[in-house]
């Protein structure tokens, strides 16, 4: 679509929208004061891996739409799907109801995921569906009659979500300590962080002593941890930590011995993310919860879902004065818009192939990653995917971190900008996350974009 606009009527609309965002808007993990001095940049449109701002500037979206973007944006088949979902209903409700574009959905969805997951319980963000997951675990061993599992382990440096259950099982520091008094008690196994390690050891020698720590907590609480809760291959938002192999299958091992739930937090690392529909397979582990929200829909629409087994299931029926009911839903569970986009999303990832062309740009994004290892303030690449964190320090060889108010990573996206991609990072860790459809030349531009913000905020800083 051509731009009707004069720049001049352009920019006249650009500072109407900016000054209404600023008197009006409250930006989710934004310093508000600092935004309110900034001109915002302002996106308008998108197409394909692009994002296209008031301006008509176009930028590549380096990082999906903050992980969400599968596919591209507009995209025909996903446009599509909503237009003819929107000729039938925007929505109605699961409590009590069902409805056409829920089942086919969660019919699609089990066809993708371990076999032993076959129930899907809809929600509408990846916090709900871990809140849900947290829940359903607490109550499936209460229902069993196993009331003193009712304690949780999660990883430090998790990321679960913001509302404060998942917020409970979460562990990054920055987001979660203020809110400390109002969460409950979750047991936090040290983080599998091999460049820095918490425990002072080194792969191999120390035998993946990080997952013993895992297995100490539950041995002290017999019979009284209902579940890990974790993200399974890489923590996400506490600066893209990528587990060492084996790992996962250490957690699951662990789970099983100790009679607790194994729950893995799909919502970042699955839909292909790290280079397989999710990431448990990569490790041969079956959960017994799933949860998955931000690539479900391709990016299109909030809906999120947590899938567990039969036999979880099963723990909640009773009759009707029994009360085993799972007492849990939000309105907009199911929401027939997002779960035609999620089924026509997961169609596509069935006809074009997708899983399969992802090692040729996983290997592309790799190749044109591998100079920026010897960069003097680059301490560590960690690549699962397309999912990859670059770790800048001040000091190699002491790993010295750059102070927290100098921004280094937020100076690199913005520096990025200027060679049009748009990235956000964790700290002092450079994200890069395309969406899965970025082509070998797109990923190229979006490596060579960072190292030029890399190059050019290191050299000041
Ligand atoms: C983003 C994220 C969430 C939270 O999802 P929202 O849709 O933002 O609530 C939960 N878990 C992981 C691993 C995530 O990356």
């Amino acid at each position: 679509m051509k731009d009707p606009l004069t720049d001049a009527a352009r920019l006249e609309r650009h500072r109407r929208l900016a000054a209404a965002d600023h008197r009006h808007l409250w930006h989710p993990f934004t310093q508000m004061q600092d935004w309110l001095g900034e001109d915002p940049l302002i996106i308008d449109r998108g197409e394909g891996v692009e994002l296209i701002d008031t301006m008509g500037r176009r930028y590549l979206d380096g990082v999906s739409s903050l992980w969400c973007n599968v596919h591209g944006h507009r995209v025909p088949e996903l446009d599509e799907a909503v237009r003819a979902q929107l000729d039938r209903i925007a929505h109605s409700t699961l409590l009590g109801l069902a409805s056409t574009a829920s089942i086919e959905c969660a019919e699609e969805l089990v066809r993708h995921v371990p076999p032993a997951l076959t129930r899907v319980f809809f929600s509408d963000a990846g916090a709900t569906a871990v809140e849900i997951a947290i829940k359903m675990a607490f109550q499936h061993f209460q229902l069993r009659g196993d009331e003193r599992r009712r304690e949780f382990v999660s990883i430090t440096g998790g990321y679960h979500g913001d509302t404060i259950g998942s917020v409970s099982v979460g562990g990054i520091d920055l987001f979660h300590r203020i809110f400390k008094p109002l969460l409950f008690d979750v047991h936090h196994a040290p983080q599998p962080y091999c460049y820095r390690c918490p425990l002072g050891k080194t792969l191999p020698g120390c035998a993946m002593a990080c997952a013993d720590a895992v297995e100490a907590i539950f041995a002290a609480r017999p019979g009284q941890i209902a579940a890990l809760v974790i993200e399974p291959l890489m923590q996400g938002a506490d600066g893209m930590i990528a587990q060492p192999p084996g790992y996962l299958k250490r957690m699951r091992q662990i789970c099983d011995r100790h009679g607790a739930l194994l729950c893995c937090d799909e919502v970042a690392t699955g839909w292909g993310r790290t280079g397989t529909t999710f990431a448990v397979e990569q490790e041969g582990v079956v959960p017994d919860i799933m949860t998955m929200a931000k690539g479900l829909t391709g990016g299109y629409l909030p809906l999120a879902a947590t899938l567990t087994t039969e036999t979880i299931f099963e723990s909640f029926l009773g009759s009707f004065d029994s009360r085993r009911t799972f007492f849990h839903g939000h309105t907009y569970a199911g929401n027939p818009l997002g779960c035609a986009v999620a089924t026509a999303s997961m169609k596509l990832f069935r006809d074009r192939r997708i899983i399969e062309g992802l090692p040729a740009r996983i290997g592309a994004l790799a190749r044109a990653l591998a100079p920026l290892a010897d960069h003097p303030h680059v301490g560590e690449i960690r690549q699962r995917g397309l999912m990859v964190g670059v770790e800048l320090v001040r000091d190699r060889a002491t790993k010295a971190e750059y102070e927290y108010p100098l921004r280094v990573g937020h100076q690199v996206c913005l520096e990025a900008r200027r060679h049009g991609v748009l990235l956000r990072p964790l700290g002092n860790v450079v994200v890069l996350l395309p969406p899965l459809a970025m082509t070998v030349a797109q990923l190229e531009q979006l490596v060579a974009a960072a190292r030029a913000g890399i190059d050019a905020v290191t050299a000041r800083a």
